[in-house]
């Protein structure tokens, strides 16, 4: 691949929107950030040293990190920062500390070296983890470990800010810390080959707004020379190496429409995300942490209509206690001052494997214990400190709980009673407490879907996890890319199991959400509108694209979209049916996000 040679079109995951045109900028790294250093014993009487030197180490890593923390907040002004927080911890773990601090004293190894075989051993347990949140933590200590040992060989650790121009990063991986100090004025995107959207680099690039591809090719950087060009697309994961003039044209052209489509969506936060004819749509924000809700403000979300709990869990060695997530609401409610926060109880299992936890290892794991089986089951002493916090964290506010892969009734009731006990509990102790605690199931399993008439009988709001629905009705495991095409959320039946669940919520009077992606997807907006659904929840960055969606569609037009949907033959079928929708009722949304996929 010499620079400028002809064009060459790859497919990538796209992970931040926008479209970024320019010159590559090949990102090899001098010294292999984590290379092993040297197997080095050292005589006894520099063991003490030794010692001195890590420390002096990870305290000049220390206070990097604090710097860099307080310029990236000076920077985005968001919550972004936290990430370092992150960092701080495993500069100052103390089993990772001792650790290396004994492998130093009893195997008389240099600092380098005992440092380099302790922190291997955790990245390798952490990359082999099946859970994606695990594994893209592995990324994170690698990403501190660097910096340690660079303080260990008194380098300046590798860093991007010498660009002379504004170019588009393409390499094999950008640690968190690394993309928050990308200079934006010359950095106009990046193109990594590793990471995910759930990744902190990912998140990173969607708070600087970046437009950001992972999953390039392996081999594409080999061949890189600083003078090709390259087009990176946000919206669709589309890379294209030295593009034809016209290619370029044409892309300059969707990256203007962009710009001016994404500053007037911004205008529009404050409007209503009401259909055309009046029928309301709430849109909602998914998060993870405490740390994006100023960017759901900022974007209009009506509240937050799913906090995953499961970040509470990772990272630790163990659960947290009662005190450390009913601060956390407390502070979310005083923040969103009065708009709901629907918090899901621990959805532990599946891929999502909490390592402190002592599990006995499953052959199905996505079929076995997972979400609030495993809380009643092995785990009511987390439940119990879980809706405690909850009890007393409402008073502050609008707070609701729903709790994950439901399969049957008696889930439920058995949650509401210990809801029960522990006001009774609550009340004895004399401690503040909500007594009515809004509790709402998620209906990501057939059965609960099929079940929903009577489901609506024991909870107060159903919210579609249609993630996992796809993955349960479909048969498909959704982390494998073997079957990847046939995670269909158009697919009819998928369609039929959120129209039944609709039908009953609304029978019941009961309000129907969506948080799954589909509800961030504009493609399927005008389906879910059709179908009737209360709400749509997701993450901050595609609020306004799906409300330009619902603005533009009346509801006639949308029902009559779902009705013909729903007796496709085909996911793809339903899918062209809601893209012509889309596209007649808007059209820029249409041309950014789907016009790549007929
Ligand atoms: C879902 O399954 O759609 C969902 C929102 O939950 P998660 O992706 O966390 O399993
Ligand atoms: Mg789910």
């Amino acid at each position: 691949m010499d620079g400028l040679g002809r064009e060459q079109i790859f497919a990538a995951t796209p992970v931040s929107p926008g479209i970024a045109i320019g010159r590559a900028w090949p990102f090899r790294r001098s010294v292999e950030r984590n290379s092993a250093p040297e197997d080095r014993t050292v005589p006894p009487e520099a063991v003490d040293g030794e010692i001195a030197r890590f420390r002096q180490a990870r305290s000049d890593t220390r206070e990097e990190l604090t710097r860099l923390q307080q310029q990236l907040r000076e920077q985005l002004n968001s919550g972004e920062a936290e990430i370092f927080d992150a960092h701080l911890l495993i500069v100052d773990d103390h089993t990772l500390v001792n650790e290396v601090e004994n492998c130093i004293r009893n195997e008389r190894k240099s600092a380098d070296f005992a440092f380099h075989k302790v922190i291997t051993n955790y990245i390798s347990v952490l990359s082999a983890m099946p859970d994606e949140y695990l594994r893209e933590r592995a990324l994170d200590i690698r990403d501190v470990a660097a910096r340690i040992k660079a303080h260990l060989r008194h380098e300046e650790a590798d860093h991007l800010d010498h660009l002379s121009d504004r170019r588009i990063i393409v390499a094999t991986d950008l640690a968190p810390s690394e993309t928050a100090l990308l200079d934006r004025d010359k950095v106009l995107g990046f193109a990594i080959e590793s990471g995910s959207a759930t990744s902190h680099t990912a998140i990173l690039a969607r708070s600087m707004e970046l437009p950001a591809l992972t999953g390039i090719p392996p081999g594409l950087l080999d061949g890189l020379s600083a003078d090709d060009t390259l087009i990176i697309d946000g919206f669709t994961g589309k890379l294209i190496l030295n593009p034809e003039p016209r290619t370029a044209d044409t892309y300059r052209l969707k990256a203007e429409e962009a710009g001016r489509f994404y500053s007037n969506l911004r205008r529009e936060s404050m409007l209503m995300p009401e259909t055309a004819d009046g029928f309301l749509v709430q849109l909602a924000g998914n998060l993870d942490t405490d740390s994006g809700l100023k960017e759901l403000t900022q974007a209009g979300a009506c509240g937050v209509g799913l906090f995953r709990t499961e970040y509470l869990f990772l990272n630790r060695r163990t659960s947290p206690t009662e005190e450390e997530p009913f601060e956390i609401y407390k502070k979310m409610l005083s923040a969103t001052e009065g708009r709901p926060i629907v918090v899901r109880t621990l959805d532990a299992g599946g891929d999502k494997i909490v390592s402190h936890f002592d599990r006995t290892p499953e052959q199905n794991p996505f079929l076995g214990l997972r979400g609030i089986r495993l809380c009643l089951r092995e785990r009511p002493d987390l439940l119990r400190t879980q809706l405690r916090a909850l009890l007393r964290a409402g008073v502050f506010g609008n707070l609701k709980v729903m709790l994950p892969m439901v399969s049957c009734m008696a889930e439920v009731t058995e949650v509401r009673f210990l809801i029960a006990e522990l006001q009774k509990e609550l009340k004895r102790e004399k401690k503040e407490f909500v007594s009515r605690l809004s509790v709402g199931a998620m209906i990501e399993t057939p059965a609960a879907a099929l079940q929903t008439d009577r489901l609506a009988e024991v909870v107060d709001f159903f919210s579609l996890g249609t993630n996992d629905l796809v993955q349960y009705t479909m048969a498909i495991d959704r982390s494998n890319e073997r079957v990847a095409y046939l995670y269909q959320p158009s697919h009819p039946a998928i369609l039929e199991l959120i129209a039944r669940t609709v039908r009953a919520a609304r029978r019941h009077n009961i309000w129907v959400s969506v948080c799954g992606q589909m509800a961030a997807d504009p493609v399927y907006t005008p389906l879910l509108v059709g179908l009737g659904v209360h709400e749509l929840s997701m993450e901050a960055n595609a609020i306004g694209a799906v409300r330009r969606v619902v603005r533009g569609l009346y509801l006639h037009e949308a029902e009559a979209a779902a009705r013909a949907a729903l007796n496709a033959g085909s996911a793809e079928e339903a899918l062209a049916i809601s893209r012509a929708l889309l596209r007649k009722v808007a059209p820029q949304v249409a041309k950014l996000v789907a016009a790549d996929r007929d």
